[in-house]
């Protein structure tokens, strides 16, 4: 297993965990002072600082990207839905080309408008079936360009309305019917949010193996969790025995970046550099 308590060579930081407090420009050269290798971007941050913008500030920085967030939400409740989806999707791809990430992860989706509290049905394998029929249309067009895509499993609690993959068997059992040949194409962005609880996990992360494993992002399930979006921990504070997840990934053939993802209204509320040195100091000790 990889030493992390010596350096930060190997810590990128997901831009959310910092997004209410700094613009992307602002966090990348947080990162930077500090040595920091990596960051994961979201699309909206991009999108107001600028793509060509940020392209330019992360090949200045020196720094490269863990991972493009997001693309996904492919269900829809009628035709033009589904076409304006992918067509989204292809864009992501674009922008993930544009800034070099080695994936664009994808948050799938699952009943339509059922994020704005509307659910236009209730047949989740639809959902399913029209995640599978997007993904399986993104990543021919992704293919073409060379970008890899990362399905994120989310958590059972978010099913409903952000995605309807919620386990990694899920998603490597779409991985294994639309890349058989473990092209590196397609595969998944390990979550420990999502995936913590799962007895399937060390067995799963085995079987996905190096060529699928193409993000992994930590942070902590506290106890008790008073939000089910907004209240990560902070590594070390919550439940998840870290140490054991990353040796199955590290075993399994992963040699990636650590990412730091954590939204939370807690960390959300303190200075950006008491923030950055707490995800530092933690990397380093229980990551
Ligand atoms: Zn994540």
């Amino acid at each position: 297993m990889r030493d992390l308590s010596t350096g930060v060579e190997h810590l990128s930081i997901n831009t959310a965990t910092l997004r209410k407090q700094l613009p992307l420009p602002a966090i990348v050269e947080a990162c930077a002072r500090r040595g920091i290798a990596a960051v994961d971007p979201w699309r909206d941050q991009v999108a107001a600082a600028g793509l060509a913008a940020t392209a330019r500030l992360l090949r200045d920085a020196g720094i490269r990207l863990s991972g493009y967030c997001r693309g996904g939400f492919f269900p829809a409740a009628d035709a033009g839905g589904l076409a304006a989806a992918l067509e989204d999707n292809r864009r992501a791809v674009d922008e993930a080309k544009a800034l070099a990430a080695p994936c664009l992860v994808l948050v799938v989706g699952s009943l339509p408008g059922a994020l704005a509290g509307r659910p236009a049905h209730k047949d989740i394998a639809l959902a399913r079936a029209q995640v599978e029929e997007g993904i399986a249309a993104t990543l021919e067009y992704a293919r073409g360009v060379g970008m890899p895509l990362a399905i994120e499993p989310l958590h059972p609690m978010q099913a409903a309305d952000r995605a309807c993959i919620n386990t990694l068997a899920q998603a490597l059992d779409i991985c294994d019917r639309l890349d058989p040949g473990r092209s590196g194409a397609l595969g998944v962005a390990v979550d420990i949010y999502h995936v913590w609880w799962d007895p399937e996990l060390a067995r799963q992360i085995a079987r996905a193996g190096r060529e699928r494993l193409l993000a992994y992002h930590v942070c902590d399930w506290l106890v008790p969790t008073r939000d089910l979006l907004n209240d990560r921990g902070m590594m070390g504070d919550g439940v998840v025995d870290l140490r054991k997840i990353r040796g199955w990934m590290e075993a399994a053939g992963f040699a990636g970046p650590v990412e730091v993802e954590i939204f939370s209204e807690a960390w959300w509320s303190r200075p950006a550099e008491e923030v950055l040195d707490a995800c530092i100091a933690r990397c380093k000790t229980v990551v």
